[in-house]
Parts: structure tokens; C-alpha cells; sequence
């Protein structure tokens, strides 16, 4: 699929995963999905191979009429690595909560990539002292924003859903008690499952994200 890049107006391509088919995804407790067969995308953020900028998915546009005419070398959207996100968060000042929990979910998602192996490489999950701060400090900050936010609009299953999210991130930061007793104030009984895997896990002290 062709865009154009809204810095550099050049033509880039990519290829979407655009299956709404989600029959045979796996669902992990850290709220990522992800689909066999198809690879895997969780780009809301690219970079532009032509100018080095980052776009959000919602930044792509269809290429104008012009830009299609233009012969141009061949440009593409690549999806960001764990250090791209590291780094944004290291160097650019971020003041919207939203675009820093979005990163930061992203971040504790490619960590746990290296458990789910959804990449034929074999990592250590932590491969460095410096990894392992910027682990506990994206936990310790996801965990800050999940109980700090205004969440808008929230009905009771919404919240729900929240709550569900903190005590996975409660359970991954190894504070097994505290992630009970979030789970008990999960009163709905389409989570009764998901709870029952994440107490199981916390009873055999497990902080690694699990298929549920
Ligand atoms: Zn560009």
C-alpha cells in the first residue's frame, strides 16, 4: 500500500495488515493480540525511510494525484524497535499523557515479545542493566498513568478493563498480593476467566505475560 508522507510529501510504502479476523488471534494478559500467519504488526508508529520522521498510523494519507506522477526512489514505513521508542521517550519532551502511555505500552509489549517469541531470534528478556531501569521505570510509570488518568466515558465493564490492565501491570512488577486484591474488585463475570489465569499466576509467583 502506498501513502505519502506528511513531512516529506515522498511516496512510501507499506504493507498494512488490514485482517479484522480475529477467530484465530491469541490474546495476552498485556492486552496484545497477535495473529498467526500474518506478521506481526503493532505499528501504530512508523518511520518514514526518507526523512527519518515518526508517523502515527492516523498520520497516513492516500497520495495525492501529483505526488503519484512524481517518479520517485522507493520509499517505506517501517515499524518502530524497542530503541526507537526508548529513544523518543529519552529525547523528546512529551507532555501529552496519551502519547506517553502509547509508547509505553508499546515498549512493555516488545519486552514481552522476547517471551512470546513471535520472532525466530532467541533473546535474553533482559540483556542489560541499563534494560532492565527502563523496564521497571515504563512498569512503574504504565502503573502511575493507569490510576492517575481520567479515564472518559467509562462504563462499569470499561473500568473494568482498566483494572484488569493494572493488576497485569502489578503482577509483571512481581507485586503478586497487590494484584489480587485489584483483581477481586473485578466484579464482572466475562472476566472470570482472565482473572482465574492471572491468580493462578500470581500464586506460582509468575510476573512473565501469559497466552490467556
Ligand atoms: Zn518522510
Amino acid at each position: 500500500m502506498e501513502f505519502q508522507c506528511p513531512h516529506c510529501k515522498s511516496l512510501v510504502s507499506k504493507v498494512m495488515t488490514l485482517s479484522s479476523n480475529t477467530i484465530w488471534a491469541t490474546f495476552y494478559s498485556d492486552g496484545r493480540q497477535i495473529w498467526p500467519h500474518l506478521p506481526s504488526d503493532d505499528g501504530s508508529l512508523f518511520i518514514c525511510s526518507a526523512c527519518n520522521e515518526y508517523l502515527r498510523r492516523s498520520d497516513l494519507r492516500k497520495p495525492s494525484f501529483i505526488a503519484k506522477t512524481i517518479k520517485s526512489n522507493k520509499h517505506y514505513l517501517d515499524n518502530l524497535k524497542l530503541e526507537d521508542y526508548i529513544k523518543i521517550l529519552s529525547t523528546d519532551h512529551i507532555t501529552d499523557p496519551w502519547k506517553e502511555f502509547h509508547i509505553r505500552k508499546r515498549i512493555l509489549w516488545m519486552f514481552n515479545d522476547r517471551i512470546r517469541k513471535v520472532t525466530w531470534i532467541i533473546q535474553a528478556f533482559m540483556q542489560s542493566e541499563e534494560e532492565r531501569q527502563v523496564w521497571n521505570k515504563n512498569l512503574e510509570r504504565l502503573l502511575e498513568i493507569y490510576q492517575t488518568t481520567p479515564w472518559p466515558n467509562n462504563d462499569q465493564e470499561e473500568l473494568e478493563k482498566i483494572y484488569l490492565a493494572q493488576a497485569e501491570i502489578l503482577r509483571e512488577s512481581k507485586r503478586f498480593d497487590e494484584c489480587v486484591s485489584v483483581l477481586d474488585t473485578v466484579e464482572n463475570e466475562k472476566f472470570d476467566k482472565v482473572k482465574e489465569k492471572l491468580r493462578k499466576a500470581c500464586e506460582e509467583q509468575n510476573p512473565y505475560v501469559i497466552a490467556i
